[in-house]
């Protein structure tokens, strides 16, 4: 069996003023926040960690590579599009996701509650089973950017499997 291993990992800040109606896009789930999270896109930090580690795998660059955010065409794009356009490349050069795996650091908002939806949203997205969709989400007791409530980051790894 041949086999490709990915790793991506992405960061995006939060707006500093809060915004009673604010919510951050999260493995193409909205989830109610204090603050927005400021981005070109919708700024889906699981989902480009996810591109990336996708794009990682095959060695084929990133997603700021294939999708610049100087293009205005992918001005508050949501990202699960991009996620779909990374997966056709991933089969047109003859693999298939085995399993992808992330973790989410943030210190708020809660997200406990979204794990089951965003892994739904994401294997749709991939066109993959969602057990092969896993997502943790962990604080970081405060310390660090992420603790601080200054932004989200978010590492991926994915296993590539030759397609037959
Ligand atoms: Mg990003």
């Amino acid at each position: 069996m041949q086999i490709r291993l990915g790793q991506g990992y992405d960061v995006h800040r939060f707006a500093a003023e809060s915004d009673a109606a604010a919510s951050v896009m999260l493995g193409g789930i909205a989830v109610a926040h204090t603050h927005r999270l400021l981005a070109h896109s919708d700024g889906d930090v699981l989902v480009h960690a996810l591109c990336d580690a996708l794009l990682g795998a095959l060695a084929l660059g990133d997603i700021g590579k294939h999708f610049p955010d100087t293009d205005p065409r992918y001005r508050g794009i949501s990202s699960l599009l991009l996620l779909q356009e990374v997966c056709s490349k991933v089969a047109a050069a003859g693999w298939q996701l085995g399993n992808a795996d992330m973790t989410v650091v943030a210190q708020a908002p809660r997200l406990a509650p979204h794990i089951d939806a965003m892994r739904q949203s994401l294997a749709q997205a991939c066109a993959t089973h969602v057990d092969n969709i896993s997502i943790k989400a962990t604080t970081t007791e405060g310390l660090g950017f992420a603790g601080r409530k200054e932004g989200i980051a978010c590492y991926a790894t994915v296993l590539l499997i030759r397609s037959a």
